[in-house]
């Protein structure tokens, strides 16, 4: 048979293959290990930093996949819910019908939102897919904050970054998410927008996806605080100027995961 292109299944059909085989349609935090188990795909833990592989020296390996080797391996090192992403990621990229039979490395850069290369994408979106197949249908029901974060990130088990953004990309009402990073500035800690992700209505009303907004003192200040748990936010009133001159009063949120700044904005 000539399988073109059109006959494999789309990502939605994929996702609820995996999800219904193995069982956990109903189950809340997935369980990466039984897909892993359903493809018959063997996964080994190592320490990365004995192995040799040339890579960038500020960009880690996180995880990697052989292809034809069915092998699935990551850092040892990683925290639990970034190993369940991880080898998700590598799933998505074993599963993924343009992702042809090879080996896939696959650094901290490829597996972060900034990253520009279509199938690290991809396989990107699978996995948050997976992770969040029941939330996706529930999002609307939480108000978005940090309590709510730190709640479905614990249930979930996803990073409380993933849960914020998965969030807002599904709101139906105005959000703005502002994710900080801290960097020195000739030899002064200060901090910058990392990136923003706006919800659709957001978007359509105000025409705008990101901000400039750095070296700000909220941030700044929460960046030293490491520690602070999630839920203790900073609740603030805000003037923001939409693109098109509209001076809106908008409700803003900042908290920290230790590593990075977040800040909801919610305009009425
Ligand atoms: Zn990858």
């Amino acid at each position: 048979m000539n399988n073109s292109i059109e006959d494999y299944p789309d990502k939605y059909e994929l996702k609820q293959y995996l999800i219904n085989e193995t069982d956990q349609k109903n189950v809340v935090s997935i369980n990466p290990y039984l897909i892993l188990e359903l493809l018959k795909l063997e996964l080994l833990d190592l320490d990365f930093s004995n192995i040799e592989i040339t890579i960038p020296s500020n960009d880690p390996l996180r995880a990697l996949l052989h292809y034809n080797e069915k092998v699935v391996a990551i850092d040892s090192e990683l925290r639990e819910e970034r190993k369940t992403f991880s080898i998700l990621h590598e799933i998505a990229h074993y599963v993924l019908p343009t992702h042809f039979n090879r080996i896939f490395l696959c650094c901290e850069s490829h597996m972060s939102i900034k990253t520009d290369m279509s199938n690290e994408k991809e396989a990107n979106q699978l996995a948050a897919d997976l992770i969040f197949h029941l939330l996706d249908k529930r999002a609307n029901e939480y108000k978005l904050n940090s309590k709510n974060i730190k709640l479905i990130g614990n249930e979930y088990k996803a990073s409380f970054e993933a849960v914020a953004r998965r969030l807002v990309e599904k709101s139906m009402k105005k959000h703005m998410l502002v994710v900080y990073e801290s960097f020195y500035n000739k030899h002064q800690k200060s901090s910058r927008v990392k990136y923003c992700i706006v919800s659709p209505l957001f978007k359509k009303h105000y025409h705008a996806q990101t901000i400039h907004d750095d070296n700000n003192k909220i941030a700044n200040n929460l960046f030293e605080e490491k520690g602070r748990d999630i839920s203790n936010s900073i609740i603030e009133e805000t003037k923001i100027i939409t693109p098109a001159e509209k001076t809106l009063t908008a409700k803003n949120e900042y908290f920290t995961n230790s590593y990075n700044v977040f800040r909801i904005i919610t305009v009425k």
